[in-house]
């Protein structure tokens, strides 16, 4: 009689679970066994989306899909059309959980509950027999001339597999990424992604709770540009526009030790040129008006008035009272309003960190390692992440999707192989 084969997957988080539950329906004669390092399943789908998980987003052309990935969007190209999600709607859509989709493209379980997610996924896990430990770290990886996996879990206990898919997550330092030191496998250093920026004492910041929509916003010195909606917080900057720049350049603001400095579009629409004709035009036709009480670019009041004390000697003044140097700063704040940065705040909704198993060493077409056949790869422990949106998740249940399935592929034509 044939052995029965033996998956280990090592995380119980989303990707985990996702590749689990596709390898043991695909091939229900394999053993399949999730070890979880803490005695927590799916920590992070449970307290996700403020409690809500953000599962997916509602884009669904692959190419579109990708631009929201600074890390991982080329590579993810590909399995996005294998599993992209629409399947992910359909998957849970199959398994009893609806999914809505909110103005913004982001889609949460109709329930508003993240429990459902985690219900469900342990559901399935339970329906396709898939065995979980808990309480069972993985400290090292090493593949056997037999072409067998052994896995080291303490000085005592070692586990035999045919095959591993590890989805152990991100982590803020290099130490997480230990347990694969024997792979070869190359980490790219963590680094921090999705936060927002600090600006402390910085005047503007008395101005907390205005957002502005949209902004453009630069980071000097680089190539980082974004425009979107700006949220003044009291500790700095907040919002769409500066969340996803923090992503995009998270390495660069790294090596920058979070100490840079940005410029503020406030009417992204105008140039140099076309604000000084606007202005000049506004000197003749808004004459006789004080300048603090008109506010023709209809910005919210609080950030006028801010805007005009720094530019304007006398913010009583009328606009044909306006000199040329008033004139050239009041261009200079609307649209290249400079502010230092000291320092991140991690956002609260939804963390996550760059860095991870190098993509170069993985076939996305598998997800499995080029460095060792039956190693494969899901999720966040990959140098892969995204804007937050949903994205992170997508990218969770579409490598862990492929890994499972591909695994199993593997396992059956290791004979030929
Ligand atoms: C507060 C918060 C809210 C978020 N909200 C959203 C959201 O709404 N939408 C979204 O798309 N993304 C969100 N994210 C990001 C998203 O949670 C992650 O991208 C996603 O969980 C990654 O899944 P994963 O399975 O790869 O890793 P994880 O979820 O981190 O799971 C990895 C698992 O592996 C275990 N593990 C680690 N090392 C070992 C080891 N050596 N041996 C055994 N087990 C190990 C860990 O304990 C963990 O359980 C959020 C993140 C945070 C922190």
């Amino acid at each position: 009689m044939e052995r029965v084969k033996t998956v280990i997957v090592i995380g119980g988080g989303a990707a985990g679970f996702f590749a689990a539950i596709a390898c043991a329906e695909a091939n229900p004669n394999l053993k399949v066994i999730i070890l979880e390092k803490s005695s927590k399943l799916l920590a992070k789908v449970r307290v996700s989306g403020g409690g809500r998980c953000n599962v997916t987003h509602a884009c669904f052309d692959p190419s579109d899909l990708v631009r929201n990935y600074p890390r991982g969007g080329r590579e993810l190209l590909g399995p996005f059309h294998v599993f992209s999600p629409e399947n992910t709607i359909e998957w849970f859509a199959s398994r009893g959980v609806k999914l809505k989709i909110e103005a913004d493209g982001r889609m949460f379980p109709t329930t508003d509950d993240s429990t459902t997610i985690v219900n469900c996924l342990m559901n399935a896990a339970q329906n396709a027999l898939v065995n979980i430990r808990m309480n069972s770290p993985v400290h090292s990886i090493h593949k056997r001339e037999d072409n067998l996996f052994e896995l080291g879990l303490s000085d005592e206990e070692k586990m035999l597999c045919d095959a591993v898919i590890v989805a152990s997550g991100g982590s803020p330092s290099l130490k997480g990424f230990d347990c694969l030191k024997g792979t070869g496998h190359t980490i790219i250093e963590p680094v921090p992604s999705l936060f927002t920026f600090n600006m402390p004492h910085n005047p503007i910041t008395q101005l907390m709770g205005i957002s502005v929509d949209p902004v453009q916003v630069k980071i000097i010195g680089t190539k980082f540009i974004n425009e979107g909606p700006l949220l003044i917080t009291h500790w700095g900057m907040s919002g769409p526009a500066i969340l996803k720049l923090s992503s995009f350049a998270a390495p660069k603001l790294a090596e920058l030790n979070y100490n840079f400095s940005i410029l503020i579009k406030w009417l992204p629409q105008f140039t140099e040129d076309s604000m000084r004709s606007k202005l000049n035009e506004l000197r003749k036709e808004l004459a006789k008006k004080k300048v603090s009480t008109s506010n023709p670019f209809l910005l919210p009041k609080r950030l006028w008035e801010h805007l005009l004390n720094v530019s304007v000697t006398d913010v009583e003044k009328e606009w044909a009272q306006l000199n040329n140097e008033e004139l050239r700063k009041l261009i200079s704040v609307l649209i290249a309003d400079e502010y230092n940065v000291q320092g991140k705040t991690t956002f609260k909704e939804e963390f996550v960190t760059c860095g991870g198993v190098s993509l170069k060493e993985v076939d996305f077409k598998t997800m499995q390692s080029k460095k060792a056949q039956g190693l494969f790869f899901a999720g966040e422990i990959l140098d892969i992440d995204a804007v937050t949106g949903g994205f992170n998740f997508q990218s969770a249940w579409t490598t862990g999707f492929i890994a499972g399935k591909s695994l199993v592929y593997y396992l059956e034509h290791l004979s030929t192989l």
